[in-house]
């Protein structure tokens, strides 16, 4: 057994030898290490720094380097781990603070945060994105709840990086409790303040929180810098704040663990690489029968094992009910906001069903690169032609993502 200690208590146990620390946990190349093996490395230490577009990676626990291999670090880990942290060079520039800690989107994007501040916005807006629209997970709207100051602190941070004018916190108001809480922490700041999201999925893409809360239609593949926005997730800017003010890298993470599991529940600060077998235990394990493990949300999440780790980007551990036996043919109906293809195939080979028809909805174009995106994200249309078209190739049912229709 291991110990996470916090001066001098116990934070965290774990039965865990060794982590593997992924060198890509972002949207980029894969870091460079700059450890070699047989050298121990504390817990914050910078052990890779970028190659080209990425953002730098620090030990989230302390350890000897056992092995560098293409595309990992594999630590062995110390028996007594400490909560501290090698804090971050010092250095005014809050801008380079964020850069040197590593900072990417935890929403799942995972884009380097120093980049993103690096574009001017003057008179523009921070956007807090506190839709958390995934089903289940709430990590992010129970932090807000306990937590909104620092919220408010990094929202700060970010207009005085960015130029902006003003900071909005979009929110659904089914979420009245964290709404209250981060409105009441802005009451008296005269630029930062609360805006309504519709309860509806996807209302945390960004092309619809720019639509929703500043009335502007963004096209396929345009940013919400073109229109002086900067849209940032919630736990992103509590990163940000503690970077700025504690000198900290990103080193730990905040988590929901759901779904078929006894004890379902939201774990703030848990140390990045850890694996989900850790935290399934620590909600008191399965509730049977249960199903595939997902990494994400029910939505867009992936399949993962007890033995996948929490990265950069890992926001949930979900458990799913086992899958149900499909029909023999099946067509498979793809959204933008849902799973895509590859993953709606995976599902339908779970459920022993032969994909005889591929569609997707009538809003997906492609952007300029040819990925196919949405027109208009949460404003769906009917998916009749679609369903006739899979009938039509003999398909007996459907699998898709997201679509209510
Ligand atoms: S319009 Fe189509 S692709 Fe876009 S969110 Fe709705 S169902 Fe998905």
């Amino acid at each position: 057994m291991h110990y996470l200690k916090k001066g001098g208590k116990i934070m965290l146990k774990f039965n865990v030898e060794k982590i593997s620390i992924p060198l890509k946990q972002h949207v980029g190349a894969p870091c460079a290490a700059i450890v070699e093996v047989g050298e121990h490395v504390k817990r914050g230490q910078l052990i890779a720094t970028p190659t080209g577009l990425g953002a730098n990676i620090h030990a989230s626990l302390s350890g000897t380097v056992e092995e560098v291999k293409e595309g990992e670090i594999v630590l062995k880990l110390d028996k007594e781990q400490s909560d501290d942290y090698v804090k971050l060079p010092d250095t005014d520039d809050k801008l380079q603070r964020i850069k040197d800690a590593g900072l990417v989107g935890l929403g799942g994007a995972g884009f380097p945060v120093g980049i993103k501040l690096s574009t001017k916005i003057e008179g523009g807006c921070i956007i807090a994105n506190s839709a958390e629209c995934e089903p289940v997970l709430s990590h992010n709207i129970k932090f807000i709840e306990e937590n909104p100051d620092i919220i408010i602190r990094g929202l700060q941070y970010m207009i005085e990086i960015t130029g902006a004018a003003r900071a909005y916190i979009a929110i659904k108001t089914k979420y009245t409790k964290a709404m209250l809480a981060i409105g009441k922490a802005c009451k008296d700041i005269p630029n930062i303040s609360v805006k309504i999201l519709p309860d509806m999925y996807p209302a945390g893409d960004e092309r619809v929180i720019v639509r929703e809360i500043l009335g502007k239609v963004l096209d396929i593949g345009q940013l919400p810098a073109t229109v002086g926005a900067t849209i940032s997730n919630v736990e992103t800017i509590k990163r940000v704040a503690e970077a700025i003010e504690l000198g900290k890298p990103l080193i730990d993470k905040d988590i929901t663990v759901g779904g078929r599991v006894k004890n379902p529940q939201v774990f703030f600060d848990v140390p990045i690489n850890l694996p989900f077998s850790e935290f399934i235990n620590r909600t008191g394990g399965y509730v049977e029968p249960h199903g595939e493990i997902v990494k994400g949300g029910p939505f867009t999440g992936k399949h993962a094992t007890e033995e996948s780790v929490i990265e950069k980007t890992t926001g949930g551990i979900l458990v799913a009910m086992p899958h149900i036996h499909g029909k023999p043919k099946v067509g498979i109906l793809i959204c933008e906001c849902g799973a895509g293809e590859e993953r709606l195939k995976e599902i339908a080979k779970a459920m022993g069903s032969e994909v005889v028809s591929v569609q997707r909805c009538k809003r997906m174009k492609p952007d300029k690169n040819g990925r196919l995106r949405c027109e208009l994200p949460g404003i769906c249309p009917g998916q009749a032609e679609k369903v006739l078209n899979i009938k039509k190739d003999g398909g007996q049912g459907i699998i898709t993502g997201t679509c209510q229709d």
